[in-house]
Protein backbone atom coordinates (compact mmCIF):
# COMPACT_ATOMS: atom_id res chain seq x y z
CA UNK A 1 0.00 0.00 0.00
CA UNK A 2 1.65 3.86 -0.80
CA UNK A 3 -0.45 6.74 0.86
CA UNK A 4 -0.03 9.01 -1.35
CA UNK A 5 0.83 7.43 -5.03
CA UNK A 6 0.51 10.75 -6.67
CA UNK A 7 3.38 12.40 -4.95
CA UNK A 8 5.17 9.04 -3.59
CA UNK A 9 5.45 7.60 -7.16
CA UNK A 10 5.84 10.52 -9.69
CA UNK A 11 7.68 10.83 -12.41
CA UNK A 12 10.77 12.00 -11.98
CA UNK A 13 10.25 15.39 -14.08
CA UNK A 14 7.42 16.19 -12.81
CA UNK A 15 8.85 16.26 -9.04
CA UNK A 16 11.82 18.32 -10.24
CA UNK A 17 9.32 20.59 -11.95
CA UNK A 18 7.27 21.07 -8.78
CA UNK A 19 10.42 20.75 -6.43
CA UNK A 20 11.55 24.00 -8.62
CA UNK A 21 8.36 25.83 -8.50
CA UNK A 22 8.18 25.12 -4.48
CA UNK A 23 11.94 26.19 -4.04
CA UNK A 24 10.97 29.61 -5.90
CA UNK A 25 8.24 29.87 -3.72
CA UNK A 26 9.98 29.71 -0.79
CA UNK A 27 12.97 31.21 -1.64
CA UNK A 28 10.59 34.28 -2.17
CA UNK A 29 9.00 33.56 0.95
CA UNK A 30 11.82 33.43 3.22
CA UNK A 31 13.35 36.62 1.30
CA UNK A 32 10.12 38.38 2.77
CA UNK A 33 10.01 37.34 5.28
CA UNK A 34 13.56 36.53 7.74
CA UNK A 35 15.81 39.57 7.68
CA UNK A 36 18.58 36.44 8.22
CA UNK A 37 17.84 34.92 4.30
CA UNK A 38 17.39 38.22 2.94
CA UNK A 39 20.52 39.72 4.11
CA UNK A 40 22.42 35.97 2.91
CA UNK A 41 20.71 36.28 0.05
CA UNK A 42 21.33 40.21 -1.02
CA UNK A 43 24.89 39.67 0.03
CA UNK A 44 25.29 37.00 -2.61
CA UNK A 45 23.26 39.17 -5.01
CA UNK A 46 20.88 36.86 -5.55
CA UNK A 47 16.77 37.49 -6.14
CA UNK A 48 13.98 35.37 -5.69
CA UNK A 49 13.65 35.54 -9.33
CA UNK A 50 17.36 33.94 -10.26
CA UNK A 51 15.54 30.46 -8.29
CA UNK A 52 13.48 29.04 -11.32
CA UNK A 53 14.27 25.43 -11.31
CA UNK A 54 15.46 23.14 -9.20
CA UNK A 55 19.03 23.08 -10.22
CA UNK A 56 18.84 26.78 -9.11
CA UNK A 57 19.26 25.47 -5.44
CA UNK A 58 23.18 25.31 -5.94
CA UNK A 59 23.02 29.13 -5.85
CA UNK A 60 21.40 29.47 -2.37
CA UNK A 61 23.82 29.49 0.67
CA UNK A 62 23.88 26.62 3.55
CA UNK A 63 22.32 27.18 6.87
CA UNK A 64 24.01 25.80 9.80
CA UNK A 65 22.71 24.62 13.37
CA UNK A 66 25.30 27.61 14.61
CA UNK A 67 22.96 30.13 12.69
CA UNK A 68 19.98 28.49 14.08
CA UNK A 69 21.70 29.42 17.83
CA UNK A 70 22.60 32.34 16.66
CA UNK A 71 19.37 33.72 15.93
CA UNK A 72 17.69 31.82 19.27
CA UNK A 73 14.78 31.46 19.33
CA UNK A 74 12.83 33.13 16.59
CA UNK A 75 14.60 34.41 14.61
CA UNK A 76 14.45 32.19 11.70
CA UNK A 77 10.98 31.87 11.44
CA UNK A 78 9.10 33.06 9.08
CA UNK A 79 5.31 32.68 10.10
CA UNK A 80 4.21 35.62 12.57
CA UNK A 81 3.72 34.02 15.80
CA UNK A 82 -0.44 33.88 15.57
CA UNK A 83 0.29 31.67 13.05
CA UNK A 84 2.23 28.96 14.91
CA UNK A 85 0.22 26.24 16.95
CA UNK A 86 3.44 24.18 17.84
CA UNK A 87 6.85 24.74 19.66
CA UNK A 88 9.67 21.92 19.68
CA UNK A 89 13.14 22.11 21.10
CA UNK A 90 15.66 19.84 20.02
CA UNK A 91 17.83 18.22 22.61
CA UNK A 92 21.22 18.73 22.55
CA UNK A 93 22.74 22.08 21.53
CA UNK A 94 25.98 24.28 23.38
CA UNK A 95 24.08 27.27 24.95
CA UNK A 96 20.82 27.46 23.42
CA UNK A 97 18.45 24.43 22.03
CA UNK A 98 17.10 24.87 18.33
CA UNK A 99 13.73 25.91 18.65
CA UNK A 100 11.18 24.73 16.55
CA UNK A 101 7.81 26.58 15.22
CA UNK A 102 5.26 25.07 13.40
CA UNK A 103 2.12 26.09 11.09
CA UNK A 104 -0.65 24.34 11.08
CA UNK A 105 0.03 23.50 7.43
CA UNK A 106 3.55 22.12 8.99
CA UNK A 107 1.73 19.98 11.21
CA UNK A 108 -0.42 18.90 8.52
CA UNK A 109 2.82 18.13 6.14
CA UNK A 110 4.36 16.93 9.12
CA UNK A 111 1.01 13.99 9.62
CA UNK A 112 0.69 12.99 5.96
CA UNK A 113 4.70 12.43 5.48
CA UNK A 114 4.15 10.24 9.02
CA UNK A 115 1.25 8.76 7.56
CA UNK A 116 3.34 7.60 4.27
CA UNK A 117 5.96 5.98 6.26
CA UNK A 118 3.49 4.20 8.60
CA UNK A 119 1.71 2.67 5.22
CA UNK A 120 5.13 1.43 3.75
CA UNK A 121 5.59 -0.35 7.42
CA UNK A 122 2.54 -1.92 6.22
CA UNK A 123 0.25 -0.37 9.04
CA UNK A 124 -3.56 0.40 8.39
CA UNK A 125 -6.64 1.68 9.86
CA UNK A 126 -6.63 -1.60 11.67
CA UNK A 127 -3.42 -1.56 13.59
CA UNK A 128 -2.82 -0.66 17.02
CA UNK A 129 0.48 0.93 17.23
CA UNK A 130 2.18 1.90 21.02
CA UNK A 131 4.36 4.88 20.43
CA UNK A 132 7.50 4.57 22.87
CA UNK A 133 9.04 7.30 21.72
CA UNK A 134 9.33 10.36 23.88
CA UNK A 135 6.24 12.90 23.96
CA UNK A 136 7.34 16.28 24.77
CA UNK A 137 9.86 19.06 23.49
CA UNK A 138 11.18 16.00 21.64
CA UNK A 139 9.70 15.33 17.97
CA UNK A 140 9.54 11.67 18.17
CA UNK A 141 6.15 11.39 20.05
CA UNK A 142 3.89 13.18 18.92
CA UNK A 143 5.52 12.88 15.39
CA UNK A 144 4.61 9.32 15.40
CA UNK A 145 1.33 10.25 17.05
CA UNK A 146 -0.13 12.29 14.51
CA UNK A 147 0.97 10.31 11.58
CA UNK A 148 -0.77 7.47 13.25
CA UNK A 149 -4.10 9.02 13.85
CA UNK A 150 -3.50 11.15 10.01
CA UNK A 151 -3.77 6.78 9.26
CA UNK A 152 -6.82 6.02 10.88
CA UNK A 153 -4.72 3.36 13.24
CA UNK A 154 -5.10 3.79 16.79
CA UNK A 155 -2.54 5.26 19.03
CA UNK A 156 -1.31 3.95 22.50
CA UNK A 157 0.91 6.85 23.82
CA UNK A 158 3.21 5.22 25.94
CA UNK A 159 6.09 7.39 26.09
CA UNK A 160 8.93 6.30 27.06
CA UNK A 161 9.72 4.48 30.51
CA UNK A 162 7.63 2.19 32.43
CA UNK A 163 9.10 -0.96 30.26
CA UNK A 164 6.72 -3.78 31.94
CA UNK A 165 3.38 -1.95 32.03
CA UNK A 166 4.05 -1.59 28.43
CA UNK A 167 4.64 -5.32 27.57
CA UNK A 168 1.44 -5.87 29.45
CA UNK A 169 -0.31 -3.10 27.36
CA UNK A 170 1.62 -5.05 23.97
CA UNK A 171 -0.38 -8.02 25.42
CA UNK A 172 -3.53 -7.11 26.62
CA UNK A 173 -4.27 -4.84 23.93
CA UNK A 174 -3.07 -6.77 20.60
CA UNK A 175 -0.39 -3.87 19.89
CA UNK A 176 1.16 -4.45 16.05
CA UNK A 177 2.80 -2.01 15.66
CA UNK A 178 5.76 -0.04 17.55
CA UNK A 179 7.36 3.06 17.02
CA UNK A 180 10.73 3.75 19.12
CA UNK A 181 14.38 3.75 19.03
CA UNK A 182 15.58 0.77 18.01
CA UNK A 183 17.73 0.33 21.37
CA UNK A 184 15.23 0.60 23.36
CA UNK A 185 13.12 -1.92 21.29
CA UNK A 186 16.12 -4.57 22.32
CA UNK A 187 15.70 -3.63 25.67
CA UNK A 188 11.83 -4.29 25.27
CA UNK A 189 13.00 -7.60 24.40
CA UNK A 190 15.33 -8.29 26.77
CA UNK A 191 12.50 -7.47 29.35
CA UNK A 192 10.27 -9.40 28.18
CA UNK A 193 12.56 -12.18 28.10
CA UNK A 194 13.52 -11.60 31.92
CA UNK A 195 9.51 -11.97 32.42
CA UNK A 196 9.52 -15.05 30.65
CA UNK A 197 6.74 -13.45 27.83
CA UNK A 198 6.71 -15.32 24.43
CA UNK A 199 6.93 -12.82 21.65
CA UNK A 200 4.44 -15.50 20.01
CA UNK A 201 1.88 -14.49 22.73
CA UNK A 202 2.05 -10.82 21.30
CA UNK A 203 1.10 -9.51 17.83
CA UNK A 204 3.61 -7.26 17.05
CA UNK A 205 4.47 -7.33 13.16
CA UNK A 206 5.77 -4.00 12.26
CA UNK A 207 8.06 -1.49 14.15
CA UNK A 208 9.30 2.27 13.17
CA UNK A 209 12.61 2.15 14.10
CA UNK A 210 14.68 5.18 14.53
CA UNK A 211 16.05 9.03 16.13
CA UNK A 212 19.58 7.03 16.28
CA UNK A 213 21.50 5.35 14.13
CA UNK A 214 21.38 1.34 14.10
CA UNK A 215 22.50 -1.46 11.68
CA UNK A 216 21.28 -4.19 9.90
CA UNK A 217 22.74 -6.40 13.24
CA UNK A 218 20.15 -4.88 15.02
CA UNK A 219 17.64 -5.05 12.46
CA UNK A 220 17.92 -8.80 12.32
CA UNK A 221 18.15 -8.84 16.57
CA UNK A 222 15.50 -6.74 16.54
CA UNK A 223 13.30 -8.66 14.00
CA UNK A 224 14.06 -11.91 15.35
CA UNK A 225 13.78 -11.39 18.91
CA UNK A 226 10.01 -9.06 19.09
CA UNK A 227 8.95 -11.17 15.56
CA UNK A 228 8.30 -7.98 13.66
CA UNK A 229 9.74 -6.49 10.54
CA UNK A 230 11.96 -3.59 11.70
CA UNK A 231 12.02 -0.65 9.62
CA UNK A 232 13.72 2.45 9.68
CA UNK A 233 12.45 5.92 9.90
CA UNK A 234 15.08 9.01 9.79
CA UNK A 235 14.23 12.52 10.74
CA UNK A 236 15.36 15.54 12.52
CA UNK A 237 13.56 18.38 14.02
CA UNK A 238 15.35 21.58 12.23
CA UNK A 239 13.61 19.80 8.96
CA UNK A 240 10.17 18.77 10.33
CA UNK A 241 10.46 15.37 12.75
CA UNK A 242 10.56 11.81 11.94
CA UNK A 243 9.11 11.84 8.41
CA UNK A 244 11.58 12.94 6.59
CA UNK A 245 12.86 9.49 5.41
CA UNK A 246 11.40 5.45 5.74
CA UNK A 247 12.17 2.34 4.47
CA UNK A 248 9.62 0.14 2.45
CA UNK A 249 8.60 -3.52 1.49
CA UNK A 250 12.25 -3.75 0.44
CA UNK A 251 14.17 -2.40 3.31
CA UNK A 252 17.24 -1.49 1.46
CA UNK A 253 17.38 2.65 1.53
CA UNK A 254 14.98 4.77 3.17
CA UNK A 255 12.62 6.90 0.64
CA UNK A 256 13.09 10.82 0.76
CA UNK A 257 10.10 12.25 1.55
CA UNK A 258 11.57 14.95 -1.33
CA UNK A 259 8.10 17.04 -2.61
CA UNK A 260 8.60 18.20 1.04
CA UNK A 261 12.15 18.13 2.11
CA UNK A 262 14.94 18.16 -1.02
CA UNK A 263 17.85 16.64 -0.04
CA UNK A 264 21.85 17.33 -1.27
CA UNK A 265 24.73 15.66 -0.37
CA UNK A 266 27.93 17.89 0.00
CA UNK A 267 31.74 17.61 0.87
CA UNK A 268 31.45 18.67 4.42
CA UNK A 269 35.15 20.13 3.54
CA UNK A 270 34.89 22.27 0.51
CA UNK A 271 30.82 22.25 0.56
CA UNK A 272 30.67 21.18 -2.84
CA UNK A 273 27.73 19.63 -4.51
CA UNK A 274 28.41 15.88 -4.70
CA UNK A 275 26.97 13.40 -7.51
CA UNK A 276 24.46 10.54 -6.46
CA UNK A 277 26.02 7.78 -4.93
CA UNK A 278 28.73 9.16 -3.64
CA UNK A 279 28.97 9.59 0.58
CA UNK A 280 28.72 13.02 2.22
CA UNK A 281 27.19 15.60 4.93
CA UNK A 282 23.26 15.49 4.12
CA UNK A 283 21.68 19.07 3.19
CA UNK A 284 18.00 19.48 3.50
CA UNK A 285 15.61 22.43 1.60
CA UNK A 286 12.33 22.65 3.30
CA UNK A 287 10.53 22.98 0.48
CA UNK A 288 7.15 23.90 1.75
CA UNK A 289 7.20 24.50 5.46
CA UNK A 290 5.85 28.17 6.80
CA UNK A 291 6.94 28.00 10.43
CA UNK A 292 10.64 27.92 10.27
CA UNK A 293 11.66 26.87 6.47
CA UNK A 294 15.35 26.23 6.07
CA UNK A 295 17.47 26.64 3.13
CA UNK A 296 20.18 24.13 2.60
CA UNK A 297 20.27 22.99 6.06
CA UNK A 298 23.39 20.94 6.78
CA UNK A 299 22.55 18.00 8.92
CA UNK A 300 25.78 16.77 9.54
CA UNK A 301 24.68 13.43 9.07
CA UNK A 302 27.04 11.32 6.33
CA UNK A 303 25.61 9.68 3.87
CA UNK A 304 24.50 9.08 0.42
CA UNK A 305 21.60 9.22 -2.04
CA UNK A 306 20.72 7.00 -4.74
CA UNK A 307 18.51 6.84 -7.24
CA UNK A 308 16.71 3.39 -8.37
CA UNK A 309 13.81 1.64 -9.50
CA UNK A 310 12.27 0.41 -6.46
CA UNK A 311 9.95 -2.39 -6.20
CA UNK A 312 7.63 -1.47 -4.39
CA UNK A 313 6.21 1.11 -6.79
CA UNK A 314 7.87 4.32 -5.37
CA UNK A 315 9.84 6.64 -7.49
CA UNK A 316 11.56 9.10 -4.98
CA UNK A 317 15.09 9.65 -4.37
CA UNK A 318 16.63 6.85 -1.43
CA UNK A 319 19.41 7.50 1.12
CA UNK A 320 21.44 4.77 2.99
CA UNK A 321 21.69 4.81 6.35
CA UNK A 322 23.52 7.68 8.35
CA UNK A 323 27.19 6.35 8.45
CA UNK A 324 28.48 8.97 11.31
CA UNK A 325 28.35 12.48 11.79
CA UNK A 326 30.88 15.29 10.76
CA UNK A 327 30.60 16.68 14.27
CA UNK A 328 31.19 14.91 17.37
CA UNK A 329 27.49 14.56 19.00
CA UNK A 330 26.68 11.55 20.64
CA UNK A 331 23.08 10.34 20.71
CA UNK A 332 22.57 8.80 24.02
CA UNK A 333 19.39 7.10 24.83
CA UNK A 334 17.92 9.07 22.40
CA UNK A 335 19.43 12.42 23.43
CA UNK A 336 21.89 14.41 21.56
CA UNK A 337 25.13 15.05 23.62
CA UNK A 338 27.58 16.98 22.87
CA UNK A 339 30.87 16.32 24.67
CA UNK A 340 31.46 20.13 25.06
CA UNK A 341 28.12 20.59 26.89
CA UNK A 342 29.40 17.93 29.01
CA UNK A 343 32.44 19.88 29.78
CA UNK A 344 31.11 23.48 30.16
CA UNK A 345 28.71 21.24 33.07
CA UNK A 346 32.32 20.11 34.47
CA UNK A 347 34.06 23.12 34.64
CA UNK A 348 31.05 25.21 35.96
CA UNK A 349 32.20 23.05 39.33
CA UNK A 350 35.23 24.69 40.76
CA UNK A 351 36.51 21.12 42.35
CA UNK A 352 37.08 19.25 38.82
CA UNK A 353 40.03 19.81 36.48
CA UNK A 354 39.40 19.97 32.91
CA UNK A 355 40.33 16.77 32.15
CA UNK A 356 37.46 14.02 31.28
CA UNK A 357 36.69 11.29 29.99
CA UNK A 358 33.49 10.02 28.57
CA UNK A 359 32.94 6.55 28.60
CA UNK A 360 29.83 5.97 26.57
CA UNK A 361 27.98 1.51 26.45
CA UNK A 362 25.20 -0.39 25.93
CA UNK A 363 24.42 -2.29 28.91
CA UNK A 364 21.24 -4.69 28.48
CA UNK A 365 20.61 -2.79 25.47
CA UNK A 366 20.62 0.95 26.88
CA UNK A 367 22.87 3.38 26.54
CA UNK A 368 24.94 4.08 29.64
CA UNK A 369 27.37 7.08 29.99
CA UNK A 370 29.62 7.24 32.48
CA UNK A 371 31.98 10.85 32.92
CA UNK A 372 35.50 10.42 34.79
CA UNK A 373 36.80 13.56 35.87
CA UNK A 374 39.84 14.78 38.02
CA UNK A 375 39.32 16.74 40.89
CA UNK A 376 41.68 19.56 41.22
CA UNK A 377 45.17 19.36 43.07
CA UNK A 378 44.22 22.02 45.18
CA UNK A 379 40.92 20.76 46.31
CA UNK A 380 42.64 17.26 46.61
CA UNK A 381 45.27 19.03 49.04
CA UNK A 382 42.50 19.82 50.62
CA UNK A 383 40.62 16.90 52.27
CA UNK A 384 39.68 15.25 48.97
CA UNK A 385 41.85 12.34 49.51
CA UNK A 386 39.00 11.40 51.91
CA UNK A 387 35.57 9.20 50.33
CA UNK A 388 33.28 11.80 51.81
CA UNK A 389 33.54 14.78 49.63
CA UNK A 390 34.37 12.51 46.54
CA UNK A 391 31.27 11.27 46.73
CA UNK A 392 29.01 14.88 47.24
CA UNK A 393 30.73 15.69 44.31
CA UNK A 394 29.80 13.00 42.35
CA UNK A 395 26.43 13.49 43.39
CA UNK A 396 26.55 17.07 42.41
CA UNK A 397 27.87 16.47 39.41
CA UNK A 398 25.32 14.10 38.32
CA UNK A 399 22.54 16.32 39.54
CA UNK A 400 23.67 19.45 37.46
CA UNK A 401 24.56 16.96 34.24
CA UNK A 402 20.80 15.95 35.08
CA UNK A 403 19.40 19.28 35.07
CA UNK A 404 21.44 20.94 32.68
CA UNK A 405 21.26 18.19 29.82
CA UNK A 406 18.59 15.63 30.91
CA UNK A 407 21.15 13.12 30.79
CA UNK A 408 21.68 10.37 33.67
CA UNK A 409 25.26 9.44 33.83
CA UNK A 410 26.98 8.01 36.69
CA UNK A 411 30.09 10.41 37.50
CA UNK A 412 33.41 8.93 39.33
CA UNK A 413 35.96 11.39 40.50
CA UNK A 414 39.61 10.82 40.11
CA UNK A 415 42.43 11.81 42.19
CA UNK A 416 44.88 14.69 40.41
CA UNK A 417 46.76 12.99 37.43
CA UNK A 418 45.09 9.51 37.24
CA UNK A 419 42.96 10.12 33.77
CA UNK A 420 45.50 8.62 31.06
CA UNK A 421 47.67 11.56 29.09
CA UNK A 422 48.17 10.92 25.37
CA UNK A 423 50.77 12.74 23.72
CA UNK A 424 48.63 13.52 20.29
CA UNK A 425 45.27 14.74 20.37
CA UNK A 426 43.36 14.18 23.82
CA UNK A 427 40.83 11.67 23.30
CA UNK A 428 37.57 12.78 25.80
CA UNK A 429 35.27 10.20 24.22
CA UNK A 430 35.53 6.47 24.32
CA UNK A 431 32.22 4.81 22.89
CA UNK A 432 31.70 1.38 23.52
CA UNK A 433 28.92 0.66 21.70
CA UNK A 434 29.33 -1.71 19.19
CA UNK A 435 27.34 -0.58 15.89
CA UNK A 436 29.53 -2.62 13.77
P1 LIG B 1 14.62 14.02 16.40
O1 LIG B 1 14.00 14.84 17.48
O2 LIG B 1 13.78 13.77 15.21
O3 LIG B 1 15.39 12.79 16.86
P2 LIG B 1 16.94 15.47 16.60
O4 LIG B 1 17.17 16.79 15.96
O5 LIG B 1 16.91 15.36 18.08
O6 LIG B 1 15.68 14.96 15.89
O7 LIG B 1 18.02 14.42 16.11
C1 LIG B 1 18.18 14.20 14.74
C2 LIG B 1 19.39 13.36 14.51
O8 LIG B 1 19.17 12.03 14.98
C3 LIG B 1 19.69 13.18 13.05
O9 LIG B 1 20.38 14.29 12.52
C4 LIG B 1 20.50 11.90 13.05
O10 LIG B 1 21.84 12.15 13.43
C5 LIG B 1 19.83 11.10 14.14
N1 LIG B 1 18.85 10.16 13.56
C6 LIG B 1 17.52 10.31 13.50
N2 LIG B 1 16.95 9.23 12.90
C7 LIG B 1 17.95 8.39 12.56
C8 LIG B 1 18.03 7.13 11.90
N3 LIG B 1 16.95 6.48 11.48
N4 LIG B 1 19.25 6.59 11.71
C9 LIG B 1 20.36 7.22 12.13
N5 LIG B 1 20.36 8.40 12.76
C10 LIG B 1 19.18 9.00 12.97
ZN1 LIG C 1 10.77 1.27 -2.17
Amino acid sequence: MIWNPNKECMPLEQMRTLQGKRLHKIVSYVYHNVPFYRNKLQEMDITPDDITSIDDIVKLPYTTKQDLRDNYPFGLQAAPQSEIIRIHASSGTTGNPTIVGYSRKDIGVWSECMARCLTAYGITRDDTMSIAYGYGLFTGGLGAHYGVETLGAAAVPVSTGNTEKHIRLLKDLGVTGIACTPSYALHLAETMEKLGIDKSTLKLRSGAFGAEPWTENMRHEIEERLGLKAYNLYGLSEIMGPCVSYECSEQSGSHVNEDHFFPEIIDPDTLEPLPLGQTGELVFTTLTKEGMPLLRYRTRDLCCLYREECACGRTSVKMGRILGRTDDMLIIRGINVFPSQVESVILSMPECAPRYLLVVDRVNNLDTLTVQVEVRQEYFAQGFDTFEPIFKLERDLAAKLRSVLSINAKVEVKQPGTLERSMGKSKFVIDKRQLK
